[in-house]
């Protein structure tokens, strides 16, 4: 799959529910209202849709959410999703999860194929995490990280730099990733949905001022090194640790965009920063055959844009697309 500006689609992620035990104060209202259950696609048919996509050349496969480890029955998913690990044509198959019940799945995502999971904490310490989840638990957090360590999947700790919340903690957050051997990359919040009384101006850290502020206390070098999404790294050169930053505001990372974004009501999102969607759902459902839905993708396709028009200032502190982050998982 090529787009209109030549990016080769590779990557697709999944929200499969977007349900989540978390109600993180830049991601979600407290009173969220979810999706009627029958809207959702069943696992079967997001087995059929990845898998579609996975025959159209997708080589990365990242299940998201809502909190993805919360949908019932989702390691059923896991493991018939990793078939496609096993026959070579996936690479890799892949997870981005607040950790909560990473100590009760490790070894069984292990097993499946997983070998790096992306886990979000933006803080250390305990009450302040709870502060930021409105609704988390560091603890169970913390020995789910050790659970996928001990079962040999790579961490990967994704940050959320917020203004006056989590800015005096950058230092801490890096060295305990070099202590652990997790890596760590550094977001700056997105203007997404609706998040009741919180103010995105006040939220929002410009990544830039975080690597002045890092390069306060190491030596920072520009790394070459690419995960194939946004992220760019650079390594602290006292320790050798490996540090990213995903900048959507401060730097437009889009031409090199290889991703998709589908929800577990079967919308496929070409930009995670516009509202254009297609239906994949009808077609899905349409017929046994994948046709009809193999037609609506490569279409979809050829209206990926160019990149998205994301702004926090004080004239803009609203929502840039209606939706919020739990729609698309990021
Ligand atoms: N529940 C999982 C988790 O916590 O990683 C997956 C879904 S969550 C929506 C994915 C990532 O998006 C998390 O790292 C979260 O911090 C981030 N996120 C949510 N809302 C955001 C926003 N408005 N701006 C930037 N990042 C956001």
């Amino acid at each position: 799959m090529i787009d209109p500006f030549g990016r080769r689609i590779s990557y697709l992620r999944v929200s499969v529910t977007d349900r989540c035990d978390f109600r993180c104060v830049y991601c979600m209202a407290e009173d969220m209202t979810f999706l009627p259950k029958a809207e959702i696609l069943s696992l079967e048919e997001l087995d059929r849709l990845c898998s579609a996509f996975v025959g159209l050349g997708v080589r990365k496969l990242r299940l998201t959410g809502g909190e993805p480890l919360v949908r019932k029955g989702i390691m059923g998913l896991i493991r018939n999703l990793s078939r496609h690990l096993d026959s070579g044509a996936l690479e890799e198959l892949t997870l981005t999860t607040n950790g909560s019940q990473l100590g009760k799945y490790a070894r069984e995502l292990a097993d499946c194929g997983v070998r790096r999971v992306n886990v979000s904490i933006d803080s250390l310490d305990p009450e302040k995490f709870t502060r930021i989840t409105r609704w988390g638990k560091l603890e169970p957090v913390l020995a789910g990280i050790q659970a996928a360590k001990d079962a040999g999947i790579r961490v990967k700790l994704n940050t959320v730099a917020l203004k006056g919340v989590n800015d005096d903690e950058f230092y801490r957050l890096i060295e305990w990733c070099g202590e652990n051997g997790h890596d760590i990359t550094f977001i700056e919040v997105m203007p997404m949905g609706d998040i009741g009384g919180e103010n995105r101006v006040d939220q929002f850290y410009p990544i830039s001022l975080l690597r002045s502020h890092l390069a306060k206390r190491w030596t920072l070098t520009e790394n070459s090194h690419r995960s194939g999404g946004p992220a760019r790294y650079v390594t602290l050169e006292e320790t050798g640790q490996r540090v990213g930053f995903i900048t959507p505001l401060t730097h437009n990372f889009c031409e090199s965009c290889n991703r998709v974004r589908l929800t577990c009501t079967g919308t496929l999102y070409m930009c995670l920063g516009q509202d254009d969607a297609a239906d994949l759902r009808a077609p899905l459902r349409q017929s046994e055959s994948d046709e009809a839905l193999v037609a609506a993708i490569r279409e979809a396709i050829t209206r990926k844009p160019k990149g998205h028009d994301f702004i926090i200032d004080r004239r803009h502190s609203g929502p840039a697309v209606e939706r919020h982050m739990s729609v698309t998982g990021g």
